[in-house]
């Protein structure tokens, strides 16, 4: 079962990243590059819980800010 993109609830997410893909083409270019940033995975699920955050709290994508 392909996982679905946590923002739309109905494409599926893409493969190695955490939206589909008009999604994460929406998001600002600074935390599209903190969230694709390889390295610490501490600090990768931190950065991954930021984005789930913002989006349960319903902010636009486009206006979505990872700061770790
Ligand atoms: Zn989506």
């Amino acid at each position: 079962m392909t996982p679905t993109c946590p923002a739309c609830h109905t494409r599926p997410r893409r493969p190695g990243q955490y939206l589909c893909g008009p999604d994460w083409a929406q998001l600002p270019t600074a935390a599209r590059r903190a969230l694709s940033a390889r390295g610490d995975r501490g600090k990768a699920m931190a950065r991954l819980r930021e984005l789930h955050h913002q989006l349960a709290a319903g902010t636009p994508l486009a206006n979505i800010q990872i700061t770790l």
